[in-house]
């Protein structure tokens, strides 16, 4: 309907299109919710570790964890923590949204590796290190991330880690200038596919509703960041063993690349991933413990996919209004850090509302109200 005449049907109308945009972000909430609970249950074995001394819990992650069985790199290293790396790292997530979040929280939902005592690590542990023994590591390498790059890959992740770390800002912020030179000098530079897909994304105009809204993509980011908050670098040391900060690193990379990307480019990146991972997998039967928490990282990676196509739809819905000249109310714009925090405080079941229960633990595929 092309710019109705009658004041009652626009009100009408907007009210309509108001009330079916609440209903998407619902949605892609309860979707990303349920899932990063159910990644903070299963990560307990790794937190626990983490919390007792990170350096050791990132050896013993690397050393029991998917490394291939050309382990070679486990006799000549005495150690794969880069304690140095990792430290950056934590400051600069502490340092992020400009507030000072230093309190840790007991609470699986709410504990950040990064808030764990890091200043005494030392970035050589000195333990003997074993080659490694998981019976599914053989599949793919992650040593120079998920894709089977090389060594120069890695090196560049290592070198822009500060632009990497920054995207979501960038995001949350909305700010096109910095995007398009991230996409231009960063983004062209380590993954040239991925930028070409970028600059020819089919529905630009949805990407700028979005940015303009802010708040739908303001959501999926604080959860995106709330996961890697709740993901202690073990986890990627138990996948990737020496590679666990380019895993790292791309996983930060890829994810806020798939709301940029209204076509295929970023998805099917993040799919390959995700099969990598259940390919090494293998049989949930012969899951040792920290696998379930590989497994439930990988449905977090399938949610985020499917959450950011319904906040595209989000946009596309946006982008309609607008054509039809509909009166919608702008959500107030925020921060990621408050909007992380607000997440976190937010104690209600995302299906129902209720406070009574958490927000239910769904399998995936479940989450789906067509
Ligand atoms: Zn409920």
């Amino acid at each position: 309907m092309k710019n109705p005449a009658s004041p009652v049907a626009v009100e009408l109308l907007s009210k309509e299109l108001a009330h079916e945009l609440e209903e998407q972000r619902g949605l892609f909430i309860l979707r990303l919710h349920s899932a990063f609970l159910q990644l903070g249950e299963s990560l307990q074995l790794f937190r626990e570790l983490w919390q007792d001394d990170g350096a050791i819990a990132y050896q013993v992650a690397a050393e029991q964890g998917w490394n291939p069985p050309p382990t070679k790199w486990l006799r000549f290293r005495r150690s794969v923590f880069e304690g140095g790396f990792w430290q950056d790292v934590a400051e600069t997530l502490a340092q992020r949204g400009g507030t000072s979040q230093t309190a840790q929280s007991a609470q699986p939902g709410e504990w950040c590796w990064w808030k764990e005592p890091l200043s005494g690590m030392p970035s050589v542990t000195g333990i003997k290190l074993l080659p490694g023994r998981h019976r599914g590591a053989v599949q793919h390498s992650f040593i120079h991330g998920a894709f089977g790059k090389h060594e120069t890959y890695s090196a560049a992740l290592q070198e822009q880690r500060a632009a990497i770390l920054a995207l979501p800002t960038l995001l949350a912020s909305g700010d096109r200038a910095a995007i398009a030179h991230f996409r231009e000098r960063v983004l062209s530079a380590l993954w040239p596919d991925l930028a070409a897909g970028l600059r020819d994304t089919q529905h630009q105009h949805i990407i700028e509703e979005l940015l303009n809204e802010q708040d739908s993509m303001l959501t999926w980011l604080a959860y995106m960041e709330l996961a890697f908050d709740a993901i202690p670098p073990s986890v990627y040391a138990y996948i990737a063993g020496t590679g666990g900060s380019t895993l790292m690193l791309e996983l930060r990379l890829l994810l806020p690349l798939l709301l940029l990307d209204t076509g295929s480019s970023a998805a099917d990146a993040a799919s390959e991933l995700q099969q990598r991972l259940e390919c090494c997998l293998g049989d949930e039967e012969e899951f040792q413990p920290p696998d379930q928490a590989i497994a439930d990282l990988t449905t977090l990676l399938l949610q985020f996919r499917r959450a950011a196509n319904e906040v595209h739809e989000i946009g596309a819905l946006l982008a309609d209004g607008r054509a039809d000249e509909l009166d919608l109310p702008r959500p107030a714009r925020s921060t990621l850090a408050a909007r992380m925090a607000a997440i976190r405080a937010d104690k209600s079941c995302r299906e129902c509302g209720s406070t009574e229960h958490s927000t239910p633990l769904l399998t995936v595929g479940t989450v789906n109200y067509e």
